[in-house]
């Protein structure tokens, strides 16, 4: 007699938890931790479960998009299944008691580890934390490439939350403020914020000039400012 198991399954850019179970009928769902799952008998085979989930893959998608539409649009409780993007990356969460974790949060195989601090605002402040220095350290990275192609020094850079801005800058004294929501976004997003920023250190305004400076400096700014305008800070902005 076969055994119950569960394998993880891809088809195209669907990934779902297949188990077969001594059950008679094929079941489809998404788990409360967010992830697809589908339930089949065990005389079905791989090959016959990934033509399941090919058949049903509109289903899945229309779900999976419901539900992080749903959560985007709720407040936050930062419990596990919640969903997060990180890079661009939808991710979920997983909160553990404080004695499994060594850390208030990580990245863990796809998963964002939280450790539960008792309550949802603790948990709240530990992922802004782990984004902040995701950011800090991605800005580290790419900073002294981004200061030599623009040709201007930033005197400081601060990283925090802001509501409606991906970035700012005051002219005068070369400061630079990015907004925590970067490390949510597509890593180019990052660059292109930074260069932008520093640009204006050479020119004020977003006129002709500026333009041309941004495409000599960051040729892929275009596509990364589209992505930044279809997805303003105010709409993911934290619920804590
Ligand atoms: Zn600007």
């Amino acid at each position: 007699m076969k055994q119950e198991k569960s394998q993880i399954v891809h088809v195209g850019d669907l990934e779902v938890i297949v188990t077969w179970k001594r059950v008679k009928n094929v079941n489809f769902r998404i788990g409360s931790d967010g992830k697809a799952r589908m339930s089949v008998p065990l005389y079905i085979s791989r090959k016959q479960a990934e033509d399941l989930i090919r058949n049903h893959a509109t289903w899945f998608e229309s779900r999976l998009n419901k539900r992080v539409r749903q959560q985007m649009e709720s407040p936050r409780t930062w419990t596990t299944g919640e969903l997060l993007h990180i890079w661009g990356t939808l991710t979920p969460l997983h909160v553990l008691p404080h004695h499994e974790c060594s850390s208030p949060c990580a990245l863990k195989d796809g998963e964002l580890i939280v450790r539960d601090e008792g309550n949802a605002q603790k948990r709240a402040a530990a992922v802004e934390t782990w984004l902040q220095q995701q950011l800090f350290e991605r800005i580290t990275e790419i900073l002294p490439a981004c200061e030599q192609v623009v040709d201007r020094r930033a005197t400081h850079i601060t990283i925090r939350r802001m509501k409606t801005r991906w970035g700012s800058c005051t002219t005068s004294t070369g400061r630079i403020r990015m907004n925590t929501a970067l490390a949510e976004c597509p890593p180019a997003c990052t660059q292109t914020v930074l260069i932008h920023e520093l640009c204006h250190l050479r020119v004020r305004n977003h006129g002709p000039q500026f333009k041309a400076l941004m495409d000599l400096c960051d040729p892929g700014w275009r596509a990364a400012q589209r992505w930044l305008d279809e997805h303003p800070p105010s709409v993911r902005e934290f619920a804590s």
